[in-house]
C-alpha cells in the first residue's frame, strides 16, 4: 500500500475527526458545505488505495454486469438464481400430485 497515500488519508481522518469535535447547533451552513468537500476527499484517497470500486455488492463477480434488480446487483448470480427457480417450477410441474 503506497505508504505517502496512506499519510495522506490518515490526515483527510483526522480532520474529519476535528470537523465532528467542532460541530455544534450553530455551525453555519458552508461549515458543513466545507466538511463536505473533506468528505469527498477523504473518499477519494480511500478510492485511491483500494482502486477502482467495485460495480456490484457480489463478492465473487465485484466488476461484473449489473442488473440494478439484483439483490446483489450482479447479472450474473442472478441469471443463475433465475434459472435455478424455472428449474425448480419446471420441476415441481412435473412432479404429479395426487
Ligand atoms: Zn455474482
Amino acid at each position: 500500500m503506497d505508504h505517502e497515500q496512506l499519510l495522506h488519508l490518515g490526515r483527510a481522518l483526522r480532520l474529519l475527526g476535528e470537523h465532528g469535535d467542532a460541530l455544534t447547533r450553530d455551525t453555519p451552513r458552508e461549515k458543513l458545505l466545507e466538511i463536505r468537500t473533506d468528505i469527498n476527499r477523504a473518499l477519494d484517497l480511500v478510492d485511491r488505495l483500494t482502486g477502482p470500486r467495485p460495480l456490484t455488492d457480489c463478492p465473487q463477480h465485484p466488476y461484473g454486469a449489473v442488473d440494478e434488480d439484483a439483490p446483489d446487483r450482479c447479472l450474473i448470480c442472478q441469471t443463475h438464481r433465475r434459472r435455478a427457480e424455472e428449474r425448480r417450477k419446471r420441476e415441481m410441474g412435473w412432479t404429479p400430485t395426487r
